[in-house]
């Protein structure tokens, strides 16, 4: 069994998956957790082709007691718990007028409440363990400053931000650390999704809908999910250990604070 076990939600596709990816590489056994379960077995068995250790597990994050039965059976299933990764999330785009009492409640409970709960149960599990854990929550760009027509979106993303600096400052005591990763515009089914939109609206197609995003970009390109993974790999790792409450910003230099 592998020494340390992680567990990524989203980690199905796009930067869930790279980050999976890259935890296995770096000796994680991964827990590859999703509401996609074929898609994250799709995933794990990738990983175990490639000579690492993986499980798919199937959840809905917003489920608090299915996240903490989740954590229960991968510590059981891979021998420990170290790190969990709360990477699920919704994107969409929400000019003011079109935010609903249902579209709230949704995108706060994936996003806000499913990182939430893994924060919940992570630190249950490593307190069981007496584990010195490491908590990675997904903030965003768009969590650092408000973009255009992502009201909703940027409201969770800063409230991760906030939730990252709490958990860090309530579990620094028991060596428990939290802290968030901000990606800018990553090339994942997500930011596709938001490039057609922004094409459709301007009567122009996906590709020029993405290649709006990359002019404020210092480095001149879109991310790849590995960019971002390489940062999470950081923070899951022991070179992070002096390192909490504090949101590493992944955009290619989009902002400069
Ligand atoms: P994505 O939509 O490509 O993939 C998200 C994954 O999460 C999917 O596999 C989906 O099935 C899973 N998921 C969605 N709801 C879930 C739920 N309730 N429970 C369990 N799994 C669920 O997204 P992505 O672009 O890879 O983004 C991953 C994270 O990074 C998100 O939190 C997103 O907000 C953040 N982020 C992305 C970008 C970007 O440019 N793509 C930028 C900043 C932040």
């Amino acid at each position: 069994m592998a020494e340390k076990v992680a567990f990524v939600t989203g980690g199905a596709q796009g930067i869930g998956e790279a980050i999976s990816k890259r935890l296995a590489k770096d000796g994680f056994a991964v827990a590859v957790v999703d509401l996609n379960v074929d898609k994250a077995g799709e995933v794990a068995q990738a990983i175990k082709d490639n000579g690492g250790e993986a499980i798919a597990i199937k959840l809905d994050v917003s489920d608090r007691e299915a996240f903490s039965a989740a954590v229960d059976e991968v510590a059981e299933k891979l021998g420990s718990f170290d790190v969990i990764v709360n990477n699920a999330g919704l994107g969409p785009t929400t000019p003011i007028d079109t935010i609903t009492p249902e579209l709230f409640d949704k995108v706060m409970h994936i996003n806000v409440a499913g990182t939430m709960w893994g924060v919940q149960a992570a630190t249950r599990k490593f307190r069981e363990l007496g584990k010195k854990g490491k908590i990675i929550n997904a903030a965003s760009q768009a969590g650092v400053v408000g973009n255009p027509n992502l009201m909703l979106y940027s409201s969770t993303k800063f409230a991760i931000r906030g939730l990252t600096q709490v958990a860090a400052r309530d579990l620094a005591a028991e060596g428990i650390t939290a802290n968030a990763y901000a990606p800018g515009i990553v090339k994942t089914p997500m930011m596709l999704d938001i490039a057609h939109q922004v094409g459709k609206n301007a009567g122009k197609d996906d590709e020029w809908g993405m290649s709006t995003f990359s002019k404020d970009i210092a480095l001149g390109r879109l991310s790849e999910p590995e960019d971002v993974a390489a940062a999470v790999a950081f923070l899951a790792g022991p070179d992070s250990n002096y390192i909490t409450g504090q949101t590493i910003i992944v955009d290619g230099g989009m902002q400069f604070h």
